[in-house]
């Protein structure tokens, strides 16, 4: 989305102008670095010069300095490095001032959960949100409106991420637009009308895709077949699985083993509304 408030207007015009460059600056680098390069090669050979790299990386440096707008250490080769990559893999400097997937402003900006820290949600790309402050606010509440929802784009979102968001977050957001039509005015939801049940029943089924009757599995190779997001709330169900009887451990050469004791994991209310009242 394009950033609705930039940080300086000026600035940011200017770094528009730049971007929109990029292809001809990344042209005339290219063709600059070869004819240094060779204009090197032949200093080297007459003894003027030792370090072809050094004077490569001034010159793309020179182009490169003033396309952030934030200030950016110019002795700092990583920086370079990075903004050359983003411009080759994207085609433009990605990660500046990055706006709020609602309403564009990037004046300030917050990185948000998906599936929250409490749960074990990473800080990854692919399960947060960038909002601003207000919309950070009303995304934890549950008070989106409905067509702040519908501006966001879950598919760039990790598979798992987007699942939380429509199995809790939506649901919880439904609750609240119920309520606003019912009472005409906002009214905030309590916590325990937001449901994470289905999430829970989710995650057991990821676990279950996992295993096949009777043949023991490295736990270590379970929890890395999980994506990220769930790993942390997978070990608390499968700690209720092994003490229902569900999954065996057992201890070979050294690695901690899972058996699936059960024809297929069924995932009961009871289950789920048991493991639900441990992460809650
Ligand atoms: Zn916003």
């Amino acid at each position: 989305m394009e950033p609705k408030y930039p940080y300086d207007l000026e600035e940011l015009k200017q770094i528009e102008k730049l971007l929109e460059k990029v292809p001809v600056y990344q042209k005339k680098i290219a063709e600059l670095s070869a004819e240094i390069k060779e204009l090197s090669r032949q200093a080297v050979e007459a003894g003027a010069f030792s370090d072809i790299q050094k004077i490569d990386k001034l010159i793309t440096k020179a182009f490169y300095i003033d396309c952030e707008n934030r200030s950016f250490n110019t002795s700092d080769s990583d920086t370079i490095a990075r903004l050359l990559a983003e411009i080759a893999w994207h085609g433009e400097i990605k990660n500046r001032n990055i706006p709020c997937e609602i309403c564009g402003e990037n004046r300030s900006t917050d990185r948000c959960h998906i599936i929250p820290s409490k749960l074990g949600g990473t800080a990854q790309e692919n399960n947060i949100l960038i909002l601003c402050p207000t919309h950070h606010r009303l995304f934890d509440r549950f008070m989106l409106s409905k067509a702040e929802w519908t501006i966001i784009d879950w598919d760039r979102k990790s598979k798992i991420s987007k699942k939380y968001a429509y199995s809790v977050t939506l649901e919880a957001h439904r609750v609240f637009w119920d309520k606003m039509k019912n009472n005409g005015e906002p009214e905030k939801i309590r916590e325990y009308e937001v449901n994470e049940k289905s999430f829970i029943g989710h995650v057991i089924e990821e676990i279950s895709s996992l295993f096949i009757k009777g043949r023991a599995v490295k736990a270590e190779s379970v929890y890395q077949m999980l994506d990220k997001n769930i790993v942390e709330i997978s070990k608390k169900v499968i700690r209720q699985l092994i003490d229902r009887g569900f999954l065996k451990q057992i201890k070979a050469e050294n690695h901690n083993m899972l058996v699936l004791g059960v024809e297929k994991l069924e995932v009961s209310d009871e289950l789920v509304l048991r493991i639900w009242q441990q992460v809650g």
